[in-house]
């Protein structure tokens, strides 16, 4: 990973504010804000603490006691509309069998781990630097820059970015938006691609529910509940739903071919026919790859929770599971339902318990080219690259406050590391020197876009 790049220029961030980076984001790991459990409070003073020296002057909003988000502006001229950079500041909480201790920021091997190392304290420290370094370097900006640190991402934004946008919409708003998931290094094929989030699928949270008669558990009957749910729900976990072409996946893939070229690029450029799509993703050595593929060209369903009956011998009449579907930009989810039916059958009956959105943002817009352009300015060889992320994150209320939001939270990653498996996972950790270039490349990125 070329590191030099970014240090060598002129108007480069100084070292010591990328030291400072570092031990904030040290100090935010040690703060437990696990969620559900804990509270973001002291994790929001920490970041107050540090824009209050260079003179920022950050609120703490709260939708409940202790559920702490920061908001903190630095005026520029007014010209331009104002951009946001946003980090949310709880974690999903740590459990069991780590390497080293989740909330004790030690560096081994090159890296620093810790729960929220990547998800996502990185970022909100990266932010909170950037924006003291653009205060204490005092120059004319044609944009405000806000920022933004959130409570209660991991459990749905509710006390969080929902609330700052019900609640305190002007506060946030911002013609663009900088958050997650995006802007870390993507090795594929021996070229380094940088994914820069300009979508997110939909969420379709559903029942399935089957019934039956009850009876002695001695006096089987042919058509239970339980035999009903159980055969549809082998058919979801084993039936990929129809592939599409989906417009942020045709975008990264096209990207990804010309780059690449034959006869990879040509393989991978192919997974936008939907008929052929399956067999490639069968074919890919690199099964997190191919779960990733598949997620972005295709609705999905996950059965996560069973339940039916509870005493041995008794036949129950009821029998639930609950599906987590996510479904592609541009349906609101009927097509996922309609796909789901034909799968399940007419005996199966399917509620919906939450129904989100998908996002979907442009790609062809001044700020994705310019951090295009940071990113060739931190790693000439770099490719930034507009993806769709499978998961939920802050895009969704920000974008209902009409702002474009792209994912990216800059990160060097050595190859062999993949950062989708770092994420809710033991051993999460970030590289330091991917780190420090991330808050580099953010630096310069938000400086020269709203400079
Ligand atoms: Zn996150």
């Amino acid at each position: 990973m070329r590191v030099a790049m970014a240090e060598a220029r002129p108007e480069a961030l100084p070292a010591s504010f990328v030291d400072e980076a570092q031990r904030l984001l040290a100090d935010l790991v040690r703060i437990d804000t696990s969620n559900p459990g804990g509270c973001e409070r002291p994790a929001a003073e920490r970041c107050a603490e540090e824009l209050r020296r260079d003179g920022l002057e950050p609120l703490l909003l709260e939708a409940r006691k202790d559920r702490t988000n920061l908001v903190c502006r630095l005026r520029g001229s007014g010209d331009l509309p104002p951009l946001l950079l946003t980090a949310h500041l709880d974690v999903v909480p740590a459990g069991a069998g780590w390497s080293h201790p989740p909330f004790g920021a030690e560096i081994h091997d090159g890296f620093l781990w810790g729960r929220g190392a990547v998800d996502m304290k990185h970022h909100a420290a990266m932010s909170v630097t950037t924006l003291r370094a653009l205060a204490r370097e005092g120059r004319r900006l044609r944009r405000d820059v806000i920022l933004a640190l959130t409570a209660d991402e991991e459990s749905g934004c509710d006390l969080g970015a929902t609330w700052l946008v019900d609640e305190h919409a002007e506060k946030v708003h911002a013609e663009y938006a900088l958050g997650e998931v995006g802007g870390f290094t993507l090795h594929l094929e021996g070229r380094r691609f940088y994914p820069i989030q300009i979508a997110q699928k939909g969420v379709l949270w559903l029942t399935a529910r089957a019934k039956g008669e009850c009876g002695h558990g001695s006096m089987p009957r042919q058509k239970s509940a339980v035999g009903t749910l159980a055969a549809a729900v082998a058919k979801v976990a084993s039936t990929p739903l129809p592939f599409h072409r989906p417009e942020p996946t045709r975008a990264f893939l096209e990207v990804v071919r010309q780059t690449l070229g034959f006869p990879k690029g040509i393989a991978l450029g192919a997974l936008l026919q939907p008929k052929i799509a399956p067999r490639i993703l069968a074919a890919l050595p690199d099964r997190a790859l191919a779960r990733t593929f598949h997620a972005v060209l295709a609705n999905t369903v996950s059965p996560t929770v069973l339940r039916a009956g509870d005493k041995v011998n008794v036949i129950p009449g009821l029998a639930e599971a609950e599906l987590d579907g996510r479904t592609l930009p541009g349906s609101d989810g009927e097509k996922l339902l309609a796909e789901l039916r034909a799968l399940v059958g007419p005996e199966v009956e399917l509620e919906v318990r939450r129904r989100l959105p998908a996002v979907e943002a442009p790609a062809d817009t001044p700020l994705f080219t310019a951090l295009g352009e940071a990113v060739r300015r931190g790693d000439p060889d770099g490719i930034a690259v507009p993806y769709m992320v499978p998961g939920f994150t802050d895009a969704l209320a920000f974008s209902r406050n009409g702002t474009t939001y792209y994912g990216f939270a800059p990160v060097g990653l050595p190859p062999g590391i993949k950062f989708a498996e770092l994420y809710h996972n033991v051993d999460e950790r970030i590289p330091v020197e991917g780190f420090r270039w991330g808050m580099r490349v953010l630096h310069d990125a938000v400086r020269s876009f709203a400079g």
